[in-house]
């Protein structure tokens, strides 16, 4: 930590990223990172190559966040934050991998150790949570809008202090929040409360496609593009609802199968999948999606596969047949 802390006082560009299809860790942390570093007066970039989703739009620092990477620019470090694998921040990597000095600042149980300097603490419930203790090592007051950022990457994460990455600290750095004066309410509601109606009628559609394999073992979801084009709604939207999958009674694996859109087919035509693989934390998730070539946690892990979907399928019941 000694090191990285020196290293970040003696850096004056950075370009800060997160992973592709962000989540509320993925956004609150970029925004945390980025409030904090401007607060030690240094210049960022913060990128992420898909679109903000629409309920994290209430953070501050959200509209700097670019999509485009511009590789005339040039920058003494690359943050890169709650990314398992470097490739994981998308189009851009290519151009990032050649910065000077590369931070992994992560907590999945597959991170691969990349970069000059790693922050990664499987043990954190959010890469917010390692954050906060950046931020206290470097001595950055934590005003509310980072305490909001921190706060909505921690209650996301763990799914509003649910999952079994809720930890002791997920409850005293958020109650520090709150002590700072961030609105837990404003959070709940913008991330929650504020849903379009085609994201309820997207949710009707996921509940009617749930089908249990293997004696009940598994429950396997699945989500089409004529799905979200007939409730006209983003692959953001498709954000939380695997765990309906995950709450049936004696299911050990919930498997969400979401057809990626067109720009993401394979050049080889066969159709694009994207794999969200959750358990009840009998069965390791992370490492299923590993050799698939994705990564994650125990307990939510993903990857991407291009096969058509009733082999897809075919492959979960056979792997799940085995638990
Ligand atoms: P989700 O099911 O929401 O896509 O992902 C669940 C967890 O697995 C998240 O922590 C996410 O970062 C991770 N994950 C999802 N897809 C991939 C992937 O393709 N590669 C890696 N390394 N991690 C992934
Ligand atoms: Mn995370």
């Amino acid at each position: 930590m000694k090191r990285i802390i020196n290293h970040l006082k003696n850096s004056r560009r950075l370009v800060l990223a997160t992973h592709i299809n962000p989540d509320g860790d993925a956004i609150g942390s970029l925004t945390a990172m980025g409030l904090a570093l401007a607060a030690l007066g240094k210049e960022t970039t913060l990128y992420c190559a898909s679109p903000i989703p629409a309920v994290y739009r209430f953070l501050t620092g959200t509209t700097r966040i670019t999509g485009q990477y511009d590789p005339s620019e040039s920058y003494d470090t690359a943050i890169i934050l709650d990314c398992g694998d470097f490739e994981r921040v998308g189009p851009a990597y290519a151009n990032i991998k050649e910065t000077a000095t590369i931070i992994n600042i992560d907590h999945h149980d597959t991170n691969t150790g990349f970069g000059d300097f790693q922050i990664v603490d499987t043990a954190a419930s959010a890469t917010a949570e390692i954050l906060y203790r950046l931020f206290k090592a470097l001595d950055v007051a934590i005003l509310p809008d980072m305490a909001t950022s921190i706060y909505t990457g921690i209650f996301t994460d763990t799914g509003s202090f649910r999952f079994s990455n809720t930890n002791r600290a997920a409850f005293a750095i958020c109650e520090e929040m709150v002590a700072s004066g961030m609105d837990p309410y404003t959070v709940a509601q913008n991330v929650y409360g504020t849903y379009s109606l085609g994201r309820i009628k997207l949710l009707n559609l996921a509940l009617d496609s749930i089908e249990l394999a293997a004696g009940g073992k598994v429950s396997i979801m699945t989500l089409t593009r004529e799905m979200l084009a007939e409730t006209r709604t983003q692959p953001e939207d498709i954000d939380g609802l695997i765990n309906y999958a995950r709450r049936i009674e004696d299911v050990k694996l919930a498997v969400l199968l979401q057809e990626l859109e067109n720009g993401s087919q394979p050049a080889n035509g066969k159709p694009r999948f994207h794999v969200s693989l959750r358990s009840d934390g009998g069965v390791d998730v992370a490492e299923i999606a590993a050799t698939f070539g994705g990564g994650g946690h125990k307990e939510a892990a993903g990857f991407n596969i291009d096969s058509p979907l009733g082999d897809i399928r075919a492959q979960i019941v056979r792997l799940a047949e085995k638990l």
